[in-house]
């Protein structure tokens, strides 16, 4: 009997395969005591579990193959930094010496003992560093207790095509997925922003994370079927299932083949109002992607991933031939290069000492307020991006500005440097243009005060509905209230689009929401002209731009921001697809 089963689909597609489970929770640790005379031996064998789980994950790290996003390798660093922590190791020591433990008994009462910590905290974002604890601590298991690897960690092609379920999947476990042709993913837990389901975007293969007791409900290789659009699999699907399934496959696979054949054309809507259609990029090695998808440049380019995994924080100079290597990557397309938004989920490791632990990271010193709190992280940032700009068609852009103080700090200090490499006659495009996201509601409301102000806005929906909706991004538990659609979050889009007219500067999305296109329509009828979107999604995006009439569109937006809830304006939307 055909089951179906519903989580978040974080990554479209759709996948037929065969299933393989990851049982990483479920290991049987012995518990057993060891004589005075066998101390050292047990000793000896963790910390050589300990140096072997690295070994493993430094191989991983360097089989990542070429073609997978650049992303992946610092998720993998962030566990090879705890292996080296001795938070981990050291106490299981001691009670291998005190108590007699043997070594895996000793680790798990650490790892219970760490677990226990995060979960009086009730912290969701701390809940996601005790995944990450669960994920190191059962590599070592594994080690002691000489299992076998996990299949999935083997080089060969075994596992190819199939289908992954696990409890919650570790950067490591998901970067080898490509490698070894697995098709698809299924997780019991995590949210839509998760590490997991970012990389599984950048892998583009189907993904539902959330599934909670997927791995209950189907069984080692059952056959099953993913719908990332829907957020189901469907588990021992009958005839009738695997042909809708396949004819859709089909269909999709030639919908995307005939997309590239848009890379040239102009984006403009039908009525001839032109588009801009830029790309969001990560990391210097991605920025060859945007030239092949025709993006009109680079609308979002994270460099809080220079900052990472790394001893200390990047120097002036590295941060400058960084941007002049992109520059030269992107052959006279212009980019818009953010400044670190390190903090929050993104790990601040770059030399930086152990501060208190924030028990609201999201709310706490991110981005810009990091930035002004630590001049020596922030200035030869912008002291790199002002020389850069003499060399191509450079924007700089602040994020999560609230107020205006902090605005007037960063145009004080980049005044300051301009004078500074003046005095040592040093180039800089002294018309450099200086924007800011609006990715918190204050700055949203208060658009029109920035506008006056700054050259450009860009709208980051991620944050900006993390912040209306009071919503942890990472917490599945609270994802329904994710919506891109509520009322709330649709005024703000267009009081900030409004206030940018009015100024008459441009105003751009780079958040998740202008990448959906399920979403172009709307956002263009609110008065959206520049879109920047993950490479992969940007075709779409103009496929839709290029169907779309702005007329009806203005009408259908001012309906929607009439509504009263998103399933409201769900309805409204609804109404272009039957017309
Ligand atoms: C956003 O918040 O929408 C955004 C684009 O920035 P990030 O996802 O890096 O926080
Ligand atoms: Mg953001």
């Amino acid at each position: 009997m055909t089951l179906s089963l519903h989580g978040l689909g974080v990554s479209r597609g759709i996948a037929i395969g065969r299933v393989h489970i990851i049982e990483r929770d479920r290991l049987d640790i012995p518990e057993y005591h060891i004589g005075k005379d066998q101390v050292e031996t047990e000793t000896r064998r963790l910390l050589e579990a300990v140096t072997l789980a690295k070994q493993q994950l430094r191989a991983i790290r360097e089989h990542i193959p070429a073609a997978t996003s650049p992303g992946i390798a610092p998720f993998i660093d962030t566990h090879l930094l705890m292996l080296d922590d001795a938070v981990l190791t050291q106490e299981p020591l001691r009670l291998i010496r005190t108590s007699g433990h043997n070594a895996e008994w000793a680790l798990k009462l650490q790892r219970d003992a760490l677990v226990h910590v995060f979960d009086e905290m009730e912290d969701a974002y701390l809940r996601t560093r005790k995944n990450d604890i669960d994920h190191v601590v059962n590599r070592i298991q594994r080690i002691l207790l000489r299992q076998k690897p996990l299949r999935h960690e083997e080089p060969d092609s075994r596992l190819s095509g199939y289908i992954l379920i696990a409890d919650d999947l570790a950067p490591a476990d998901t970067v080898l997925m490509q490698y070894h042709g697995i098709v698809a993913f299924v997780t019991e837990y995590g949210g839509p922003t998760s590490h997991t389901a970012i990389l599984a975007r950048s892998l583009v293969i189907p993904a539902i994370v959330g599934l909670h007791e997927a791995a209950r409900f189907a069984r080692e290789d059952d056959l099953v079927i993913v719908d990332g659009n829907a957020g189901v699999m469907l588990v021992d699907p009958d005839e009738h299932s695997l042909r809708y399934y396949r004819r859709q496959q089909q269909e999709d696979r030639k919908y995307y083949a005939g997309l590239i054949r848009l890379k040239e054309t102009p984006a403009k809507t039908l009525d001839g109002v032109p588009v801009e259609l830029q790309a969001n990029v990560e990391l210097p090695q991605d920025f060859e992607i945007v030239r092949q998808v025709g993006a009109s440049g680079v609308g979002l380019y994270r460099t809080e991933f220079l900052y990472m995994n790394r001893d200390t924080p990047p120097e002036e100079e590295e941060h400058y031939e960084t941007y002049l290597s992109v520059l030269d990557t992107m052959a006279g397309l212009p980019l818009t290069i953010r400044t670190m938004d390190l903090g929050a989920d993104k790990q601040v490791d770059g030399g930086r000492q152990e501060g208190p632990i924030q028990s609201n990271p999201a709310l706490g010193l991110r981005a810009v307020r990091l930035g002004l709190k630590e001049p020596e992280l922030f200035r030869p940032q912008l002291r790199a991006i002002l020389r850069a700009s003499a060399h191509g068609k450079v924007r700089l852009m602040i994020p999560m500005l609230s107020n205006m103080q902090e605005t007037w700090q960063v145009l004080e200090i980049l005044d300051e440097l301009k004078a500074e490499l003046d005095g040592q006659r040093v180039e800089f495009d002294g018309n450099l243009s200086v924007g800011a996201m609006v990715e918190v509601p204050a700055a949203a409301v208060c658009a029109d005060i920035f506008a006056e102000q700054l050259d450009f806005l860009s709208i980051g929906t991620n944050d900006l509905i993390q912040y209306t909706m009071a919503i942890d991004r990472v917490n599945d538990e609270v994802s329904y209230l994710y919506e891109p659609l509520h009322p709330a979050v649709l005024r703000l889009i267009r009081t900030t689009l409004e206030a940018g007219a009015r100024a008459d500067i441009p105003v751009a999305m780079c958040g998740e929401m202008a990448g959906d296109s399920k979403f172009t329509q709307l956002l263009l009828g609110l008065g959206l002209r520049e879109f920047s979107v993950h490479p992969a999604y940007l075709l779409e995006v103009k496929k839709i731009i290029l169907e779309s009439d702005l007329r009806r569109l203005m009408s259908i937006a001012d309906a929607a921001l009439q509504a009263r809830t998103a399933a409201e304006v769900e309805k409204i939307l609804a109404r272009l697809e039957t017309t």
